[in-house]
């Protein structure tokens, strides 16, 4: 099977109604992606096909989640997952990507200007130094930090009556449990853990969905002087 065939065979289970015009695009970011990464620390990924699985049929699983937001954050986006294969997805939908490293930004903009894409723009930031608190409709975040960090940096700038989607390793429960209290006090309701199997693989993931049903209290988020990156499991 070639990268086009997976892509088209995964896609159309997951989004039937878009895919047709999103495949080139994808295989354009792939290319971008395994070019800029000999000389560019992005991705531990360098099989064309585990891209097409592990990063883009990956991330395009949550597209139905988010398919009719009208803005969404990505945190931690690094060299664009999830939220660049969703831009590229649901082009109805704002994106806003942010990182704390240049660079990964700098790699960005130039695979969306290369795409064309006018629904999404990358922002070298740090997530809690953005002053844009409850403005966003969706959050979305990949691989980034432990869950109660990760709430804390991004349930501030989602609308209350918005969401916040982490995707996790399969064994996310015990992470998710401890983080249940500090999710409460940031204005979240109880997560929702989905386990799910991307399309076209055997990869199993989870996504964890948080409501935010109050508002952030004002002293989050804190600075954090370090945050470990979270594994994903397999990735
Ligand atoms: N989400 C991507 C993925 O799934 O492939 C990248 C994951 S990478 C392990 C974590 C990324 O989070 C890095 O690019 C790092 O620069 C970024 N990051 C860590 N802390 C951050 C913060 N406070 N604000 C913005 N970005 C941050």
């Amino acid at each position: 099977m070639t990268e086009r065939e997976l892509l088209i065979k995964g896609l159309e289970q997951i989004c039937p109604e878009v895919y047709s015009q999103t495949v080139d695009n994808f295989l354009k970011f792939s290319d971008m992606l395994l070019e800029k990464n000999k000389v560019m620390n992005l991705t531990a990924i360098t099989e064309p096909m585990e891209v097409i699985s592990r990063h883009f049929l990956d991330c395009a699983m949550i597209a139905p989640d988010i398919i009719s937001e009208e803005k969404v954050i990505d945190i931690g986006t690094g060299a664009g997952f999830p939220g660049l294969p969703l831009a590229i997805l649901c082009q109805d939908t704002e994106f806003v990507l942010i990182d704390a490293l240049r660079k990964r930004i700098d790699f960005l903009n130039e695979v969306i200007s290369q795409l064309g894409l006018k629904n999404v723009i990358a922002i070298h930031a740090r997530a809690e130094e953005l002053k844009e608190r409850q403005s966003f409709s969706a959050a979305v975040s990949r691989a980034v930090a432990d869950l109660s960090v990760l709430s804390e940096l991004t349930l501030p700038l989602v609308k209350v009556g918005g969401k916040f989607i982490a995707m996790k390793a399969q064994d996310c429960q015990d992470e998710v449990i401890k983080a249940t209290k500090a999710i409460e006090i940031l204005g979240g309701a109880k997560p929702i853990i989905k386990t799910y199997t991307v399309v076209e693989s055997d990869i199993v993931r989870a996504k964890v969905e948080i409501n935010k049903i109050k508002d952030t209290p004002s002293k989050y988020p804190r600075r954090f002087a370090k945050i470990s990156a979270a594994p994903l499991g397999g990735k």
